[in-house]
């Protein structure tokens, strides 16, 4: 074998790694590990040391436990049916336990009478109590005393690749990957911080002497990503500073007066300074870039009008672009009603409708009398053209790419951009994620909503919980089943929509109008089946989470949603705000919902209603890349950092980010150009993110 060592780089593919190979690496994948610099930065999610252990004898059955023991005894039995199990018996000062490993005779080979194991897992009952290790390490001849010291570095793993296997990739390039790590902090900020150097760090974080070692290790490539991304802001916002001029609109009080005289209802606190910001925005010179956020049912449609009747009283275009058909259809209806009493239509522009209907779109767009057009991405195709745009909507904004929206802004020159979305964050987290967007929030609902009613079931209540289901049809309701997946596998037992769908409609639910969707469903199926279901030709919609955001189907009441624990927080109240739209009871129930773990979480999610609240406790528990797809919104994730844990930290990084734009803007002085070529390889992509318009 040729030496590889001197051939390792760090953005070298992962799959070229001594102990990878082709199939490991799709496995890597997975886990955004493309690169063997991504080992690097593959940050183990927990440690287990001494204070996580518990002494054997204390083990009990049931329990999920790790233990530090020395191998008393050991061997290969065969079962019944073929399979072969590893066993060892593992002893500390307080007693004995029988550990198993069923299906790894080769284990013998690997452990050795005497050694010491630090391991972790369920224990069961088995002639006893059985330890089944998920987890564990061969300490070797240590005492275990001296063990009960060792840190053991827990990482995400993924099917088919094994904690184990995934430290022993990691263990094994360590050194060799971290001496070629290029230190980006200046001396001096990393001073001021009080971080680690990066190759220091690094090792902490893989190979902690001990867990307050990991932490420091930890710390310091958290920095590292808040300090990065608040200097990208910085270097946007200095971008945005620079000539943004705009439209000046005046308010007129023509028809924005009048449509707040027609309203059926009056508008929240929230949305008249919603609109106030809007306004004050929109009359200045200068081009608006603004994110009005808002929880579901928060009102934001009206918001937009109004913003876009101010663009209309100017004698100015206004176009509102949604995800997809059916919401640009429905926002069309909504709009049509509420602008009746003004003698205005909107005008609909889609890639399904009639060509006549099409063409006449396109030459009252192309026109420049002032209109509101609502539609999808065929607002913003080559053969549609504004003559006179001057305010661009985005509604459910992070479903669309970055070159969308700057793509609909392009539509006109330099029109104003309001940008929508019901994935609500805080306040000061959306200003790290989006740089120079200003940001409105409508952080109250309208009144006399009904609450949803949130109950989490066990799975055992499965058939009671769909006859509830179907009572609530024959009452004249609709509702929604919900399933993380599309087919079952043998491999995960989880109910998969499509088996599902199959066994409700012959069983439960075998009286009830049944409609399955899922996104290998094609867009015009998937359209026809959701107006279909608006319209009450369909009871029950078996889905995966393609539903669609923001559809209003008052009529729906309950909705069901299987594996819960699959779902992050906000995914989980984004799909229980798909009911509670009309004047009946609605109700969420969760069924099923894995270990201990999640059902706490799951309770988080029960108890309130208060998207901005899950939020926060979503990327408290999960991070931020269940918030955000990652592709989807170009957002740089965060993979160590958490923007809301590490509040200190993000102190620290916006002093040391301030104090290094004044002084050195350009990143041009020689102690920053490793700084400048990291942040050129990593967020390449989230520099695209600050062009908004
Ligand atoms: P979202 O913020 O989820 O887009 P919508 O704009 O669709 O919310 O509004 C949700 C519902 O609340 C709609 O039926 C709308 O007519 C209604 N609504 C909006 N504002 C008010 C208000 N101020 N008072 C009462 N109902 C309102
Ligand atoms: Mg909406």
């Amino acid at each position: 074998m040729p030496a590889t060592r001197s051939r390792l780089y760090l953005e070298m593919p992962v799959q070229f790694l001594k102990g990878v190979g082709e199939r490991r690496a799709q496995l890597l994948d997975r886990l955004n590990i493309h690169t063997a610099g991504d080992l690097l930065y593959h940050v183990p999610h927990r440690y287990d040391d001494a204070s996580t252990i518990t002494p054997i004898a204390s083990v009990e059955i049931g329990q999920d436990a790790t233990v530090i023991g020395r191998v008393i005894s050991k061997g290969v039995l065969p079962t019944r049916r073929g399979l072969r199990i590893f066993q060892a018996v593992l002893r500390d000062e307080s007693g004995m336990i029988e550990a198993a490993w069923p299906g790894q005779p080769f284990l013998d080979r690997a452990i050795q009478k005497n050694d010491v194991l630090l391991a972790s897992g369920p224990c069961r009952f088995f002639h006893g109590r059985q330890l089944q290790p998920r987890e564990w390490v061969n300490l070797g001849a240590e005492d275990p005393g001296n063990a009960a010291g060792r840190v053991l570095a827990v990482y995400p793993a993924t099917e088919g690749l094994t904690v184990r296997q995934l430290r022993a990739i990691i263990e094994q390039h360590l050194d060799d990957l971290v001496a070629l790590v290029e230190e980006p902090l200046p001396d001096e900020i990393r001073a001021r911080a009080g971080v680690p150097g990066i190759q220091e760090a690094l090792r902490l974080v893989h190979r902690p002497p001990s867990v307050s070692d990991a932490d420091r290790g930890r710390a310091r490539l958290a920095f590292d990503e808040l300090f990065f991304v608040q200097v990208l802001h910085r270097r946007a916002n200095a971008t945005a500073r620079t000539p943004r001029t705009g439209i000046a609109f005046e308010v007129k009080r023509t028809l924005t007066s009048h449509l707040k005289a027609s309203l059926p209802w009056p508008l929240t606190g929230a949305q008249t300074r919603s609109i106030r910001e809007i306004f004050a925005d929109m009359c200045s010179a200068r081009r608006m870039h603004r994110l009005l956020q808002g929880d579901v049912g928060s009102g934001k449609t009206v918001v937009a009008l109004f913003a876009a009747l101010l663009a209309l009283e100017n004698g100015y275009q206004a176009a509102l672009m949604a995800p997809t058909e059916l919401l640009a259809e429905q926002h069309a209806r909504t709009l049509a009603d509420l602008l009746a009493p003004l003698g205005l239509v909107p005008v609909l522009v889609t890639a399904s409708q009639g060509t006549a209907e099409r063409r006449s779109a396109d030459a009252r767009l192309s026109s420049g009398e002032p209109l509101i057009a609502v539609g999808t991405h065929a607002l913003i195709q080559e053969r549609t053209v504004f003559g006179r745009l001057g305010l661009a909507l985005v509604d459910e904004q992070h479903r669309f790419g970055v070159e969308h929206r700057a793509a609909l802004g392009e539509k006109g020159d330099r029109p104003d951009m309001l940008l929508m979305s019901a994935t609500p964050i805080p306040r000061s987290l959306a200003l790290t994620l989006y740089g120079d967007l200003d940001v409105s929030v409508l952080d109250e609902r309208p009144p006399g909503r009904r609450p949803v009613t949130t109950v989490l079931r066990r799975a055992s209540a499965h058939d009671q919980v769909m006859r509830f289901v179907d009572r609530e049809v024959a009452k004249g309701r609709q509702g929604y089943i919900v399933y993380p997946i599309i087919e079952a596998s043998d491999k995960l037992a989880l109910k998969a929509a499509t088996t599902m769908y199959e066994e409700l409609s012959s069983g439960v639910l075998k009286d009830r109008r049944l409609a399955l969707l899922h996104g290998r469903v094609g867009a015009e199926e998937r359209d026809a089946i959701m107006r279909a279901f608006r319209d009450g030709t369909i009871d029950v919609l078996v889905a995966t989470t393609v539903i669609e955001v923001g559809i209003d189907v008052p009529n729906a009441t309950v909705m069901v949603i299987e594996h819960p624990e699959r779902f992050g927080l906000s995914q989980l109240h984004q799909l229980r705000g798909r009911v509670g739209r009309g004047a009946e009871e609605s109700f969420c129930i969760l069924v099923g919902g894995g270990g201990p773990d999640s059902a706490a979480r799951l309770r988080i999610f029960a108890d309130t209603e208060d998207g901005f609240e899950i939020a926060r406790a979503d990327l408290r528990l999960r991070g931020m890349g269940d918030l955000f797809g990652e592709k989807q919104s170009g957002l740089p994730a965060f993979r160590v950092a958490d923007p809301i844990r590490d509040e200190d930290l993000n102190v620290l990084a916006r002093e040391a980010a301030t104090a290094l734009m004044e002084r050195d803007p350009d990143l041009r002085a020689p102690e920053h150009r490793v700084l400048r070529k990291v942040l050129g390889q990593r967020y390449a992509r989230a520099m695209e993110l600050f062009r908004v318009g």
